[in-house]
């Protein structure tokens, strides 16, 4: 059953930062501003907006903010400009009408209340991901105050999401933290069924251990985008060039053999010799697959298939694009699909960087019940794991019911 029975730190009530006195404090806020961008330029503000609330309470306090987030995933934790956190602050800075200064990510710069500072990618650091003591203490000496605002990186227990809450005297959940957490807790309390996922999109490993415990609280699973490639593989079909994880073929295996009723896999596919140049593109049933295609969308007949299960559901969780809709070609699926939730009588809950500018690409926005800025997060968040970036923030002790 889906049913939020928490026996965790999430039942516990976080304290709120209207009971700290925030004036002329140094805070280090972390949020999630791992936002799309192609070619430099921000593709969706989602993500940063949701923000604003927690900032714009900030400064109304006249606090000393130093922003902290990642973008992308950097290789070799090393400078990269199409990484930088230098390509948030023109969009912030505008949304606020403030000064927005990015500043080196050794934490020695000063804090300023006259403007907001941000620190350069903190995954351009290699004791971000690995929860480096050091790292963290170094972060947690450079304020009296951390909030955690940053829902979408809650699952990991990175330096900045989870090891610096134990070396500041005062760490807290921000409002846009508390506003998700809350608000996913209540709407699996009481999920209208059938239940109805769909899970798809391109961080594979990361997405695919989570799916074995949720399909076990939902009826229905719908598999698309570079998972469903993997399925596929894992069947032993043929899936050409097409985006898969060699990593993860055996428990997608375990996963499809013990699920065969819930789980809806692709039937047909949109695919290419060459997706940049979009050479040959057909639409082919998946036994037609030639050993050079690549799977870009998911084709018609699979389209139908999901738009009936989208149909007959009583509650809809979506998380990850079933194919490469950032291009023209291989939009189709995924607009069908959006429009599919929009246009259900369930109730639909959905969340992830992709997903959120996906859904605004396609313009469903207000007919999706609700939109999580997590995508990771939301899973794990729907099947009750612990999230590591909430473990050390400040609650008051409420008895678990
Ligand atoms: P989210 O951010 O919503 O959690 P992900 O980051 O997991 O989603 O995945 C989004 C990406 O998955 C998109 O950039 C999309 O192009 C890509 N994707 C979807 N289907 C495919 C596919 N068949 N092959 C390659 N990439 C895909
Ligand atoms: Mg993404």
């Amino acid at each position: 059953m889906l049913h939020y029975k928490c026996l965790n730190k999430h039942e516990m009530s976080f304290i709120s930062i209207e009971q700290y006195e925030l004036t002329n404090k140094r805070i280090l806020l972390r949020e999630d501003f791992n936002v799309p961008i192609v070619n430099g330029k921000i593709t969706d503000l989602t993500r940063i907006k949701a923000a604003l609330p927690t900032i714009e309470y900030l400064i109304a306090k006249k606090a000393k903010i130093g922003i902290i987030s990642h973008l992308g995933r950097p290789k070799n934790y090393s400078f990269d400009n199409n990484f930088s956190l230098g390509n948030i602050c023109d969009a912030l800075s505008k949304l606020l009408n403030l000064p927005v200064k990015l500043i080196p990510n050794d934490f020695n710069t000063p804090l300023s209340s006259e403007y907001i500072s941000i620190f350069e990618n903190i995954r351009f650091l290699k004791g971000e991901t690995n929860n480096d003591e050091a790292l963290a203490k170094k972060m947690a000496a450079a304020c009296d105050i951390f909030i955690m605002d940053a829902f979408g990186c809650s699952h990991r227990a990175h330096a900045s999401t989870n090891g610096i809450a134990k070396f500041v005297p005062i760490a807290i959940a921000g409002p846009l933290l508390k506003k998700e957490i809350n608000s996913i807790k209540k709407f699996i309390s009481t999920p209208k069924r059938p239940i109805l996922a769909i899970i798809g999109g391109a961080k594979i490993s990361s997405k695919l251990p989570l799916l074995t415990k949720l399909i076990k609280s939902v009826d229905k699973l719908i598999i698309g985008g570079g998972m469903a490639n993997t399925c596929l593989k894992a069947m032993e079909m043929e899936i050409g060039k097409s985006l898969y994880e060699s990593d993860t073929v055996t428990s997608a295996k375990t996963l499809l053999e013990t699920n065969k009723e819930k789980i809806l896999l692709p039937i047909d596919a949109v695919v290419s010799k060459n997706l940049n140049e979009n050479h040959d593109v057909r639409t082919i049933a998946l036994t037609e697959m030639q050993p050079d295609d690549i799977i870009g969308d998911i084709g018609t007949n699979t389209i139908k298939s999901y738009n009936e299960a989208i149909q007959n559901a009583g509650t809809i969780i979506w998380n990850g694009p079933v194919g490469i809709f950032e291009m023209e070609t291989f939009e189709n699926g995924t607009k069908e699909i959006a429009l599919a939730i929009a246009n259900s009588n369930g109730y639909s809950i959905a969340g992830g960087g992709d997903t959120i500018s996906a859904i605004n690409k396609f313009a469903v926005t207000q007919k999706i019940s609700y939109i999580s800025t997590g995508g990771g997060a939301f899973l794990a968040l729907l099947q009750n794991k612990e999230l590591p970036g909430v473990t050390y923030l400040a609650t008051s002790a409420q008895s678990a019911t």
